[in-house]
Formats: C-alpha cells, sequence, structure tokens
C-alpha cells in the first residue's frame, strides 16, 4: 500500500465528480477512504457513506503521487461485509438466484461453436437490448460471426465494486467452463472488458477495440456530443478514448467536444443500484452541460453511462448504435 506518500494537497478531493455534487455531502472523499481508512483502520468506519464511490480513477490520476485510491476503496468495501445500501444487497441476491446482477430481457441466443462470443454483460442482456442487437447485427455485417451464449453469467465486477467477493469467484468458475471455450470475447462494457481481461486471463477485446481501423460510416444526424466512459479512458487505457474518438470521426459523426465530456455521470461503481439519488443528480449536471452545447444527443460506449443518463432523459447511442459498415 502507497498511502504514506500523501502530500495532503487536496488534488484527489478537487477531481471527485461525487464530492462535487451536492448530494455526495455524506462522501468521506478519496484521501479519507483511500489514505488514511488503511493507515488508521480505528477510523475507517464512515458506514455505507464510504461507499458512494462511482470507481471513476479521477483521483488517482490527479493524485501526484500516484496513490492507488480506488484499490484502496475496494479493499475497504470488502471488509464492510455486507453493511452496504438495500440496492447492493438486492443485486448481490440477484446474482446468487440468476447469475445476473438484472434478469435476462433478451433471448435471441446464438450458440453455434463461432470461436468468438459477444458478450453483452447484464445491463445488454436486461436493460439495453436494442444496443446488443445493434452491437451483434454490426458484428455480423463486418463478417465477424461471433455467439451470444445464455450460460455466461455476470462478469463478477459489479459484485467486487460493492466487496462480493465470494460471489465474484462463484460466478467465475461458471463463466470460465463456458468462456474458456471462444478464442475472443468481444464486450460492450468497458468494465466488463477489465474485468475478463485483469481477473479473468482471457483475451476480451471492447468494441472501441474491434472497429477503430474498420471502414464505418455515420448513424447518426445532426450534432453529437461524447459522454467518455470512465472505465474506457482511465481503465482499459487513454488510447481506447483515442480510439472512441477517432472510430466516430471517421466515420463522419459531427462531434462536439465540450470539456465536461470526460466527468463521469455516477453511473458506475455500483451508484445507481446503491445509491440512486446521488447517480440521478450527477447524471443531471452531465445533461445540463450536453444542454447548453446544444447537441442533438451523445454517443458513449458503455452500457452504465448509457442507462444513468437516458434515465435523465438525455438521447444516448452507444458506439453500435452510431455506426454502421461503409459499404
Ligand atoms: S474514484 Fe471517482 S468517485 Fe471515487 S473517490 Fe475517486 S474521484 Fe471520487
Ligand atoms: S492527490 Fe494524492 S497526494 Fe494529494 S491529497 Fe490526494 S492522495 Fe494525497
Amino acid at each position: 500500500m502507497n498511502s504514506d506518500r500523501c502530500i495532503k494537497c487536496g488534488s484527489c478531493l478537487r477531481a471527485c465528480p461525487v464530492l462535487g455534487d451536492a448530494r455526495g455531502a455524506l462522501f468521506p472523499g478519496p484521501r479519507a477512504t483511500g489514505v488514511d481508512a488503511p493507515r488508521f483502520p480505528e477510523r475507517a468506519d464512515a458506514g455505507p457513506s464510504a461507499l458512494m464511490c462511482t470507481m471513476c480513477h479521477a483521483c488517482e490520476l490527479a493524485c501526484p503521487s500516484s496513490i492507488t485510491l480506488t484499490k484502496a476503496m475496494l479493499r475497504l468495501r470488502s471488509e464492510l461485509k455486507g453493511q452496504g445500501p438495500s440496492g447492493h444487497l438486492r443485486m448481490r441476491e440477484n446474482v446468487m438466484a440468476t447469475g445476473r446482477t438484472v434478469s435476462a430481457d433478451f433471448d435471441e441466443w446464438v450458440e453455434e461453436g463461432n470461436d468468438i462470443l459477444y458478450f453483452p454483460g447484464c445491463i445488454g442482456l436486461g436493460r439495453l437490448t436494442s444496443m446488443t442487437r445493434a452491437a451483434s447485427s454490426l458484428l455480423t455485417s463486418l463478417d465477424i460471426k461471433h455467439d451470444i451464449s445464455s450460460r455466461a453469467l455476470c462478469c463478477g465486477s459489479p459484485l467486487l465494486k460493492v466487496g462480493a467477493l465470494e460471489e465474484a469467484a462463484n460466478v467465475k468458475r461458471s463463466n470460465m467452463e463456458v468462456l474458456s471455450a471462444y478464442r475472443k470475447v468481444v464486450v460492450s462494457c468497458p468494465g466488463c472488458a477489465y474485468q475478463l481481461r485483469t481477473e479473468y486471463g482471457l483475451e476480451a477485446k471492447h468494441m472501441v477495440e474491434v472497429l477503430r481501423d474498420l471502414p464505418l460510416r455515420s448513424r447518426a444526424e445532426g450534432r453529437w456530443a461524447l459522454q467518455m466512459p470512465c472505465h474506457l479512458k482511465r481503465g482499459l487505457g487513454p488510447w481506447t478514448a483515442e480510439d472512441l474518438v477517432g472510430i466516430l470521426e471517421r466515420a463522419g459523426v459531427e462531434l462536439v467536444r465540450i470539456p465536461e465530456e470526460d466527468v463521469c455521470c455516477g453511473g458506475g461503481g455500483g451508484l445507481p443500484s446503491g445509491f440512486p439519488e446521488l447517480a440521478a443528480s450527477m447524471a443531471r449536471s452531465k445533461v445540463r452541460a450536453y444542454e447548453r452545447a446544444g447537441v442533438d444527443g451523445v454517443i458513449t460506449a458503455c452500457p452504465f453511462c448509457c442507462l444513468n443518463l437516458r434515465r435523465e432523459g438525455l438521447r444516448v447511442l452507444d458506439i453500435s448504435e452510431a455506426v454502421s459498415l461503409n459499404e
């Protein structure tokens, strides 16, 4: 643990979008959870308010001492031993009962023995089935034959985010029986991609990594802003953010870049299930920024961003809905 390198500069506090939101006033902040809690465990018991973090990594990026603040946050969560808000407990129960955080509303499974698996994730199967269909159609049009397996369960990333280590290990065991049969896994969710790479050791590619060099054209009429997913740019790596911009620009999307595009929308880290009012408040701040920019809508590459911003009435497209093959 590198928390003893803290110079108390406050950069992490200024970067934190939760502390910047009026509904986040109870959150102790990244320094208390990432630096003070590991060093002074007797002061660490902030209760469930310590879970009011979206895992956006903005604090880590701002920290001049390169302190791994989100790792410390994950450790703190795993030590809470089920003390979380009721929404987190419900999510854990859903996974134990069905294998997914939300029930699947998608049944167009493709189980043909292809060597590539498209993995839509729990939100893609349960809440954003149009995105899942668009992604699968786009892959097919690009001659990327793929399965969509009914036996692939939650990747476990949301479980780790709420400290449910045992449940995450269980879904990983079940998933490995299915996923290890494939040469490559293609995913729409940057959180799933990160999880499948780091926790499973699989070759998992996010859609932007698949689409980056392919001939595509825009399906998005009008002027569009970006919602840059935290777990893409600050999770998978900054080059994936450049890929996303490059794909859209080459496809001919009229992009309007605004400084707020990088700010977390509040959709990650289990915030919408655990602290829905805070997640909604953060999304509304973003919607106001996009409205000021006068755009027709927003393009992103993360189901959690899509869902959280759509709930506040914003027109949001996933990358797979924004482009098609340029024939
Ligand atoms: S990861 Fe994001 S939300 Fe969590 S403490 Fe850091 S800046 Fe705040
Ligand atoms: S940014 Fe890093 S060094 Fe500065 S207060 Fe936060 S944890 Fe400490």
